[in-house]
């Protein structure tokens, strides 16, 4: 239990990636706050939790919206007291060719993908920094760092993820913050499911770990760098993506 008495604010949680990380914080003993879009799901991940004897509550909130998240920022304050974990696993594709990709495409994924984590973070900040303590972690994708045909937008997004967190890791260092980044390769999940089993192939045949990633093993390495054992880490994009970007 190593997160006993910490508030952890995990979003896209309904699902997914997000949901493995929020039950993984929850079995470590966190309150964990799951944000999301779709409210029936994110009751049952909830539920899910606190049959598990974890502490957990929802909130609906599109991550895109900044007033939104700044009031459920708030209410959290008043009702919690602190917020001692951020995780902003938010995310979408709309997939196109750049010569077909729409303005509408385009602005979604940057919407949710970036401004979210821009929405989030600033409205955590001078909660974490008044108090001199607060992790914050970032999910990118390793199509950030590479590139990935029909994706300039979820790319583009997701490198402006990292660079964000490279920086506000520079800003908030001296009030012992820490932000750092994981970029997943390709991980099993309800995002994923919609490609082709040609697809599919093709990408497994760049992995040299053979597998496709789960869920869980992002969690994990959520679980590490929110913990004591990364509090020297900071700024850092790690790859959970079984080799297949070294
Ligand atoms: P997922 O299964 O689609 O789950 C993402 C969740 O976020 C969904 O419940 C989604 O709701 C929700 N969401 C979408 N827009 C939102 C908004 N504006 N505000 C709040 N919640 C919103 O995706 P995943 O595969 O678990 O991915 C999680 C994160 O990992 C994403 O940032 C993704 O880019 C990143 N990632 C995934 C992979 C992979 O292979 N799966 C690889 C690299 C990086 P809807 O379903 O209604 O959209």
């Amino acid at each position: 239990m190593i997160f006993k008495d910490k508030l952890s604010i995990v979003t896209g949680a309904s699902q997914g990636i997000g949901k493995a990380i929020a039950e993984l914080l929850a079995q470590e003993g966190a309150q964990v706050i799951l944000w999301d879009i779709q409210e029936d799901k994110l009751q049952e991940v909830v539920d899910g939790i606190n049959k598990q004897g974890g502490q957990a509550a929802y909130f609906r909130v599109d991550v895109a919206s900044f007033p939104q998240v700044e009031a459920t920022v708030k209410e959290i304050l008043d009702d919690y007291g602190q917020i001692d974990h951020l995780v902003n696993n938010a995310g979408i594709t709309r997939d196109n060719l750049l010569m077909r990709m729409s303005e509408s495409e385009w602005d979604q994924v940057l919407s949710v993908n970036l401004k979210g984590v821009f929405n989030c973070c600033k409205a955590v900040i001078r909660a974490m920094m008044s108090r001199r303590q607060g992790r914050i972690v970032n999910i990118a994708s390793v199509v950030g760092l590479m590139g990935n045909v029909g994706q300039t937008n979820y790319a583009a997004s997701k490198a402006g993820v990292i660079g964000f967190t490279k920086s506000l890791a520079r800003e908030v260092a001296s009030r012992n913050i820490t932000v750092n980044a994981i970029a997943p390769g390709y991980i099993l999940t309800p995002m994923t499911e919609a490609l082709s089993e040609q697809t599919r192939q093709m990408f497994l045949n760049l992995i040299p770990l053979r597998r496709f990633g789960t869920p869980e093993d992002v969690a994990r390495a959520v679980r590490f760098l929110l913990s004591e054992d990364a509090a020297y880490i900071t700024g850092q994009v790690l790859g959970v993506n079984g080799g297949m970007y070294m």
